[in-house]
């Protein structure tokens, strides 16, 4: 069967198609990129990598799925889209506290998705645009939402809550949330599976290092805590993200320098993290800098990484030890420099790395006689979302099967 994922954002939709049941095998993946602008184009890629991109006119989000439409076309196994594509499964970036996981899309559900706007005013409409063309324009075919958030709905209060009055979080749902969820589920299920041994037996570090950086304690196969909050600004040293700074900071760039609230926002999310301390947000350049001896770069590595550090030795004691550490997205799972400096202080947790299978890019890179397993997992969080909606669509001959229950059910 085929499965359509589509990740909608404010100004591009990407897309991969999977054959799930020929060994989940990616048939063609690409982009609608700039959406709404002058110079929107189309880009694609098919299983051999011959890569196609050309202008194309995307006004809109409609425009931008009916050209996605006819690239599927064009490649061969989607004849007609309404009809070869078995499901849809599409990113949400925010379920609140109402998706503790995938969740097949009914009226009851786009009503939910329509509330928690509130709580995700960037990232979710786009989304439900998308949800709501397809619904529109491939009729018959069920759409799967799957939740940044889902994974960690198992954190505890004590994890979740912040020291603020409680009535913030009950009124106004002020808590902490988690996103990359997709990520951590599946870097976490697949060292397990290499490692042969169940994740619920594991106490596991998952840390998600790219644009966007998170890391995630598991403990009997569950998040019980991660670095991202109430949105995706909280915790490390992102590519311009600021993570954790003293609340008191954006105060004081209001009060005190005269910054309005959007000026505010775009200086954490835009301007901070690498990019504020060394100008650059891409890691392969800040290490080529920083070879060269530059010390901007020099310091904001030595910052990215110090912030890593803390949050691993955090959760080692949030879970009472580690036994598997993992290392997914851009930075992590290709800078063999920036694993080795986050590990170093770790030597007292009875973790040796060896140098060589680190350099190597090996899955297992820790020393046989290591405490504490460290790997090298490649993400992969379309996949995910393409199992999920494969697992909740409705089977065709008994539509009451694999069907779950909305939560407005
Ligand atoms: P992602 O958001 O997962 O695509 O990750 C993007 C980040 O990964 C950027 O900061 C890239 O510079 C970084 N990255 C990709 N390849 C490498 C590499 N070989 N060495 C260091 N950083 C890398």
């Amino acid at each position: 069967m085929n499965i359509l994922v589509l990740n909608s954002g404010s100004s591009s939709i990407k897309f991969q198609l999977f054959d799930m049941g020929a060994g989940e095998r990616l048939l063609v993946k690409g982009l609608a990129d700039k959406i709404g602008l002058e110079d929107s184009y189309l880009k694609s890629e098919g299983p051999d990598g011959a890569q196609n991109q050309r202008a194309a006119t995307l006004p809109d989000h409609r425009a931008a799925l009916q050209a996605i439409f006819e690239v599927l076309r064009s490649h061969g196994p989607t004849e007609n889209v309404a009809s070869d594509v078995g499901g849809v499964g599409h990113r949400v970036v925010h379920g609140g506290e109402k998706f503790g996981e995938s969740v097949l899309i009914d009226d009851g559900v786009m009503g939910i998705l329509r509330q928690l706007v509130e709580l995700a005013p960037l990232h979710n409409p786009p989304s439900i645009l998308g949800i709501e063309i397809c619904r529109e324009m491939l009729p018959g075919v069920p759409n799967v939402a799957v939740f940044d958030t889902a994974l960690h709905q198992t954190m505890p209060p004590k994890a979740y809550l912040y020291g603020l009055p409680l009535d913030l979080y009950r009124q106004h749902g002020i808590r902490r949330y988690g996103f990359h969820g997709t990520s951590h589920a599946y870097v976490a299920k697949e060292a397990a599976r290499h490692l042969g041994r169940p994740l619920e037996e594991l106490k596991m570090i998952t840390c998600h290092l790219g644009n966007g950086c998170s890391i995630t304690a598991f403990e009997r196969g569950r998040s019980i805590d991660t670095s991202m909050g109430f949105t995706p600004l909280e915790g490390l040293v992102m590519g311009t993200r600021s993570g954790d700074v003293d609340p008191a900071v954006p105060l004081f760039l209001v009060k005190d320098l005269g910054m309005s609230p959007d000026e505010v926002d775009d200086l954490l999310n835009k301007e901070s993290g690498l990019k504020g301390l060394c100008g650059e947000r891409d890691m392969r350049d800040i290490e080529t800098r920083a070879r060269q001896g530059g010390e901007a770069a020099q310091t904001a590595i030595a910052v990215f990484v110090y912030r890593v550090q803390k949050y691993i030795g955090a959760y080692t004691a949030a879970l009472g030890g580690v036994d598997v550490i993992v290392f997914t997205a851009g930075i992590g799972e290709n800078s063999a420099y920036i694993r080795g400096e986050v590990l170093r202080p770790f030597r007292y947790l009875g973790l040796r790395i060896d140098g060589a299978k680190n350099q190597e890019g090996q899955t297992v890179f820790s020393c046989p006689d290591s405490a504490v397993c460290v790997m090298t997992v490649r993400t992969n969080e379309e996949l995910v979302i393409a199992r999920d909606t494969c697992n909740l669509i409705p089977c065709k001959e008994d539509p009451t099967k694999r069907r779950t229950r909305s939560p407005a059910e």
